[in-house]
């Protein structure tokens, strides 16, 4: 049997497969993508980002726990954008979710960035995309940081939550890094520790001083992860979220959107990809010798596009 069929049999020595070759960007994964076509939408994605330290991973854990208790078959991708290693090699930073490895209702997968054309962003769609026609009806995607790459692949999710807490001035760092705009609900992390009542007031008045173009307000949820404290509120409000944004119309939009963001990566990777044959090993390379400055880079590139596409009309 083929990796599709035996992964949308819910086969997870499949999936992980799958998610190596769409990680690799081995030429083997569009067919596997292809095979699941028709077959994801399902599941509920949802994004937990914040800095290091805040306490994402025991979030995630206590989310995971509530979702098997109620019958959910749940999918994880850890995502560090800043370490070239992955399958693996940061897993091992993630203990406090591992207490789910024994449990085949949980697939949990770390990635890095490879560096590799359309980026993380994209190879994390993919892989929600596989995990979810695997048949997994919840999908956390967790990341490092708050950063730029961070912000790419938090637009691959339904509901973003983002997370803070009153240790260290959190709060602030991540306004700066403009992360208010995805914010979905914000947890305020910690909440065991003095300051977090503050810390929840300013994120409040914040939150009411934006405005924001969707009738959605994002919710400021104080939880105390190692104890639980608070979860069933954050739970509570990832399931609203996701009612009101399908209700509006959002979450349509939004998938919209990350399906032409992801043809617009396909298209460019497949772009550079000719490029570099064409300029390396085929007839354009000549314009590259003699005396390069009379060359034309636009009008290089204009060709390359154009040749033998069949769609130069
Ligand atoms: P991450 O880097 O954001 O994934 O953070 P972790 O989940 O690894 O947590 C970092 C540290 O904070 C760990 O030592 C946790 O035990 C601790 N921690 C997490 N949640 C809480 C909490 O609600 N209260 C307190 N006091 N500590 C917490």
């Amino acid at each position: 049997m083929d990796i599709a069929t035996r992964l949308l049999e819910g086969d997870v020595r499949a999936l992980a497969r799958a998610i190596r070759l769409v990680e690799d960007r081995d030429p083997a994964a569009e067919e596997v993508i292809r095979g699941v076509r028709g077959r994801a939408g399902a599941a509920h994605v949802v994004g937990v980002t914040g800095p290091p330290g805040s306490g994402k991973s025991t979030v995630c854990d206590q989310l995971i726990t509530r979702w098997r208790k109620a019958g959910h078959r749940v999918g994880v991708i850890a995502v560090d954008p800043s370490s070239p290693f992955s399958g693996g090699a940061i897993l091992g930073d993630r203990v406090r979710m591992q207490r789910h490895t024994g449990d085949d209702g949980v697939y949990i997968r770390s990635m890095a960035a490879r560096g590799h054309l359309g980026g993380l962003a994209s190879a994390a769609r993919e892989a929600i995309r596989l995990i979810d026609a695997s048949g997994r009806d919840r999908c956390l995607l967790e990341t490092v940081g708050v950063g730029q790459s961070e912000l790419e692949v938090m637009q691959t999710v339904d509901t973003t939550v983002v997370v803070t807490t009153p240790v260290s001035g959190d709060s602030v760092q991540i306004l700066k890094a403009g992360i208010l705009e995805i914010a979905d609900i914000f947890v305020v992390n910690k909440a065991d520790v003095p300051g977090a009542d503050k810390v929840a007031r300013e994120l409040r008045d914040l939150v009411r001083q934006t405005k924001g173009t969707s009738d959605w307000k994002p919710p400021v949820v104080q939880t105390s992860a190692t104890s639980g404290a608070g979860v069933d509120e954050l739970l509570d409000a990832i399931e609203r979220h996701h009612v009101a944004i399908a209700a509006s119309g959002e979450l349509e939009r939004r998938r919209r959107e990350r399906l032409q963001a992801e043809i617009e990566a396909i298209v460019v990777e497949r772009a550079a990809d000719r490029a570099r044959r064409e300029l390396e090993e085929g007839t354009m390379g000549s314009e590259l010798s003699g005396d390069l400055r009379g060359v034309d880079p636009y009008a290089i590139a204009d060709r390359i596009l154009n040749a033998n596409t069949g769609g130069a009309h």
